[in-house]
């Protein structure tokens, strides 16, 4: 740390991404990136909007904005196109948060909430997920705080219900209700037409799973309005071209791909209902996942050793160092082929371990 560094920043623990590695050919399962590269019109479209780099791109993403709301079925004016999920996240903490409105959310779930916490100054409570990794959704009715729920969560994979939702929303009518909806096209339930009924919620989205776009950077929030404005008010106050003009067109040209979307995502499931059964055979608990990964716990070597020794024979997933889920490694689902290596090399593993 520099001489320089802010005091409000000292303490900050930052985020930390699934290992990148450059040092060997990897079967990458350890980040959720979808396997399967964007069709042809996805690149076409990048590559044509290549040539005008020299350009700011629209501040509004309006074309973006308006085919994004023509798919959601909603109006462009309640949605905000973001540099990735992630900085949708980072407005709505930015923009609802503060000491005075601190943010709760489950204690297993995606890492960012915590660090989006600190670096803003905001307040934040973990609420323990049930024994068997299940968000208990009475635990957060009417408890008059803002929440932010990732539905399905990430690591576990285990979605709620629309229902308990729309409870959660319902009962904290002075509160903000973000639900994290980034691997919800994979077999979870979305709560965006309970928008027109809720001021208080707002939803976030991804191209980065089911659209294969993870590169690209491209997110969304959805929700009432006025929230959209708010949220615009702080990306204004940040980074008004957030979305760049090559990922634009990518998106746009993405949500002209309705059919390419529906099978994309269709194979991820085959591919994960296969897994699901092939680590099972093995003596695995896997929970039951609604998301592109699957979270898995061995009966005969723990988390940490599995990932050292898959990561050994050239397969990389990620293991989380967490109390309640050390003994688990979180499996990206891959192509068929991927997962064939997955399920070999694990069970070369077992074998070695005997
Ligand atoms: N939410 C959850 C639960 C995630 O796992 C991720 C992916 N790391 C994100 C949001 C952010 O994804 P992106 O910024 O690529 O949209």
């Amino acid at each position: 740390m520099s001489k320089f560094f802010s005091a409000k920043y000292a303490a900050l623990t930052p985020y930390v991404p699934g290992e990148q590695p450059k040092d060997a050919q990897y079967i990458k399962l350890n980040t959720n990136e979808s396997p399967f590269a964007p069709p042809a019109s996805v690149v076409a479209a990048a590559k044509q909007e290549a040539g005008k780099l020299h350009l700011y791109s629209d501040p509004e993403s309006a074309l973006l904005t308006k085919k994004a709301a023509e798919v959601w079925g909603v109006k462009d004016t309640q949605i905000l196109m973001t540099n990735g999920s992630d900085e949708a996240l980072n407005f709505a903490f930015m923009a609802f948060c503060d000491q005075t409105h601190p943010i709760v959310f489950p204690d297993i779930t995606y890492g960012f909430y915590p660090v989006f916490a600190e670096l803003n100054g905001i307040p934040y409570e973990k609420i323990p997920l049930k024994e068997d990794f299940s968000v208990d959704y009475h635990d957060y009715v009417g408890i008059s705080k803002n929440i932010v729920i990732a539905n399905p969560n990430a690591p576990t994979g285990l979605a709620l219900p629309l229902w308990q939702i729309e409870e959660i929303v319902k009962s904290n009518p002075d509160n903000v209700v973000i639900i994290d909806e980034a691997y919800v096209d994979f077999g979870g339930e979305s709560c965006v037409p309970l928008i027109e009924k809720y001021d208080n919620l707002l939803i976030t989205q991804t191209f980065s799973k089911s659209r294969s776009l993870a590169g690209a950077r491209l997110g969304l929030a959805i929700g009432n309005e006025t929230l959209i404005a708010d949220l615009n008010t702080v990306k204004y106050s940040t980074n008004p071209y957030n979305v760049n003009r090559m990922t634009a067109a990518a998106g746009y040209a993405a949500l002209c791909e309705a059919q390419w979307f529906e099978s994309n995502c269709a194979a991820i499931q085959e591919n994960r209902a296969y897994t699901a059964a092939a680590l099972k055979k093995m003596g695995f608990t896997v929970l039951d996942s609604k998301t592109n990964f699957l979270f898995a716990k061995s009966d005969k070597i723990g988390g940490r050793a599995l990932y050292e020794k898959l990561k050994a024979k050239g397969v990389l997933v990620r293991q989380f160092n967490a109390p309640r889920i050390a003994d688990f490694v979180r499996i990206t689902i891959g192509t068929k082929e991927q997962m064939d290596a997955l399920i070999e090399r694990t069970a070369e593993v077992l074998e070695e371990e005997k």
